[in-house]
């Protein structure tokens, strides 16, 4: 089986790669869907990216440009996770790690109501990969203030680590050691 996705590579052959188990560790969850899965949702022509994306701030502002405006709001967040799996279906993604800013599972509405969400696009769409929530917290983030909603998140057993987003260097690393402790004591 390992050998599909060598062949893929020398044969050029898309099926192949795409049928190759692999890993996801590290996926935006909102940012995770292929653009034409979510044209064919949506009936709408998304603009193709540009040739060169520019580094993550040309990610981020192509992003901002021509995906945001066609699929802003709640519902379609919820269509942007599905597509996530969807496409984790499709590239045969065997082990995945995703995550999710808190504001996100608020808007959900409980912990548990989101983890059911989740749980379901993970069943419907590739129900053999073994899948990983992760919570995002973005480095700039006053850490003791969102302490105590933090054991809200870690006493659901549902997250298995935390992403530190948007920038580096902004405080010191340590500054999250607590919320990774707490995870590392309910796992
Ligand atoms: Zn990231």
């Amino acid at each position: 089986m390992e050998k599909i996705f060598l062949e893929g590579l020398k044969e050029n052959d898309i099926n192949k790669l795409l049928a190759a188990p692999k890993s996801d560790l590290h996926n935006h969850s909102t940012k995770g869907c292929r653009r034409e899965w979510l044209s064919e949702q949506l009936h709408v022509d998304i603009p193709k990216p540009p040739q060169r994306l520019d580094g993550l701030e040309g990610m981020q502002a192509w992003f901002r440009s021509s995906i945001k405006p066609f699929c802003d709001g709640y519902e379609n967040m919820l269509l942007r996770w599905e597509g996530a799996f969807a496409e984790a279906g499709r590239n045969n993604i065997t082990r995945l790690v995703m995550n999710f800013g808190t504001a996100e599972v608020n808007q959900v509405g409980t912990v548990m109501g989101f983890q059911e969400l989740i749980e379901g696009f993970h069943k419907a769409y590739c129900p053999n990969s073994i899948f990983e929530a992760e919570l995002t917290y973005p480095s700039f983030g006053n850490v003791e203030q969102e302490a105590d909603e933090f054991d809200k998140y870690a006493s659901s057993g549902y997250f298995k680590a935390i992403d530190i987003c948007a920038g580096e260097n902004v405080q010191p690393f340590e500054a999250f050691c607590h919320f990774t402790r707490r995870l590392r004591n309910i796992i």
